[in-house]
């Protein structure tokens, strides 16, 4: 016998028991989305790995240590499992002049990958759900999609994540912050840890992003960027907190807030969590302004988030919030050998509206109608539909309530031929 196979290391199965709590986050986040007029995209999960070296800069996480990249065996050419989307999103729209057309709202789902060290929240495989909205450069879009965020917890009854806001200002603005930083850091070279100590030189300002407990003292102590805005900046950032004010969004300014990828201008935030550990960020984004020209097209704006499924979903878990997956309407008890009318009388309720698990006589046996019945009560149905050699010899089904409730005490023969028609006249609407 050979190896029983198993999925990769850090790579999830979602199996049935919580596919429905995934089903019903991607249909609000649909609906959500065509409510604020945002258009899906779907990029290809496989890139030139040089966009994201482009997109996110040599110096970060993603691209220094856990991107998974390799050869084209054919011909050579240098790819990578995308992992993170916006930077597909972007040159999806460069390539195509999306911009030709006016600004673009987007938003996309999908999986993205990254070789990180598998735990609670985070996956080798993840998810992510995101917008990009390009070619809008005013802070009342960087508002929007924040709003949009705090919607989408609303409707998913998602409660206890906070939202913290910051500006990364200009990068003439961030220059001099830069210069501070440095000297600063320099002064404290003892107490820096080894990426930091490497990215001293290369990339200062990630120092802060460093999760490192022991740096969190210096980090503290470290010339704030927010101090070194000009008067422009702070316009921006004062205009997007005013929208959230007066729309009920709850929200403080963390200065040390800086987001891993380098692309990143102005308004940056994330919504975070305190119950999922180390793995508390749970939706994350900000403007990048300079992202389109770095891909090679004409220089445009850009705000977008992204937010993790896997860890949105457990919170909802951890919150008792967890989605019931999607129930059956009706089970079709079968006492024929008619297969065909069988397939017929279920299609008719499904053409109707109806969610039908029909049982399968050939494999589950047909069995008696009693041991069918309780299955039918098992599958969660709310009514059977029983198909006998009578009532099939009468042309009709006995449809029979199996839950109390508003079809309670039913139980009742339908004409096979008014099947669709009954059921709409049950659930008007
Ligand atoms: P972290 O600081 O947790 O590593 P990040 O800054 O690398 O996050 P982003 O690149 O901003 O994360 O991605 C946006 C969101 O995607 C995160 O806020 C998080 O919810 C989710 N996410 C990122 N990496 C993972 C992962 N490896 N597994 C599961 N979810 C992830
Ligand atoms: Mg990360």
């Amino acid at each position: 016998m050979s190896d029983k196979l198993t999925a990769v290391k850090g790579m999830n199965d979602v199996l049935p028991e919580h596919a429905g709590a995934w089903e019903a986050l991607e249909a609000q986040v649909r609906d959500l989305m065509q409510r604020y007029g945002y258009a899906n995209v779907r990029t290809p999960v496989v890139e030139p790995t040089a966009l994201f070296v482009r997109g996110l800069g040599e110096v970060t996480d993603i691209v220094e240590k856990e991107m998974y990249s390799f050869e084209d065996r054919l011909n050579g050419e240098h790819l990578t499992l995308r992992p993170e989307g916006t930077a597909g999103v972007v040159r999806a729209a460069v390539q195509h002049h999306l911009l030709h057309q006016g600004g673009q709202r987007l938003y996309y789902m999908g999986p993205m990958f990254r070789h990180e060290r598998p735990q609670r929240g985070r996956y080798r495989q993840f998810h992510q759900i995101g917008v990009e909205v390009l070619g809008h450069p005013g802070p009342d879009v960087d508002a929007e999609i924040i709003l949009l965020a705090a919607d989408l917890w609303q409707a998913l009854g998602l409660q206890g994540v906070t939202l913290q806001i910051n500006s990364l200002g200009q990068p003439e603005e961030r220059r001099a912050h830069r210069q501070a930083l440095v000297t600063y850091l320099e002064q404290h070279r003892s107490a820096l840890d080894e990426d930091a100590a490497r990215r001293l030189h290369s990339n200062p300002l990630r120092v802060l992003d460093s999760k490192n407990p022991a740096m969190q003292p210096l980090i503290e102590g470290a010339p704030q960027l927010l101090d070194y805005l000009g008067e422009a900046s702070r316009q921006h950032l004062d205009a997007v907190r005013a929208v959230l004010q007066a729309n009920g969004v709850a929200h403080h300014i963390n200065p040390r807030l800086v987001r891993g990828m380098d692309y990143y201008n102005l308004t940056v935030f994330e919504f975070v969590t305190d119950a999922l550990g180390a793995q508390g960020t749970v939706c994350a984004g900000g403007r990048y302004d300079g992202l389109m020209q770095q891909l090679g097209g004409k220089p445009a704006p850009g705000v977008g988030w992204a937010l993790g499924v896997e860890r949105i979903l457990e919170l909802l878990r951890e919150q008792g919030q967890g989605v019931a997956a999607t129930a059956l309407d009706v089970y079709v008890v079968v006492g024929t050998p008619d297969a065909a009318r069988v397939a017929q009388a279920c299609r008719a309720l499904r053409g109707a509206g109806a969610r039908v698990r029909m049982h399968a006589a050939s494999t589950e046996g047909q069995g008696s109608i009693k041991s069918q019945f309780k299955r039918a009560d098992a599958s969660g149905a709310a009514w059977a539909m029983v198909l006998g050699e009578d009532e099939l010899a009468r042309g009709v089904v006995a449809m029979k309530a199996l839950r109390d409730g508003q079809h309670a005490e039913q139980q009742r023969e339908v004409p096979l031929a008014e099947l669709g028609a009954w059921w709409q006249a049950q659930h008007p609407g």
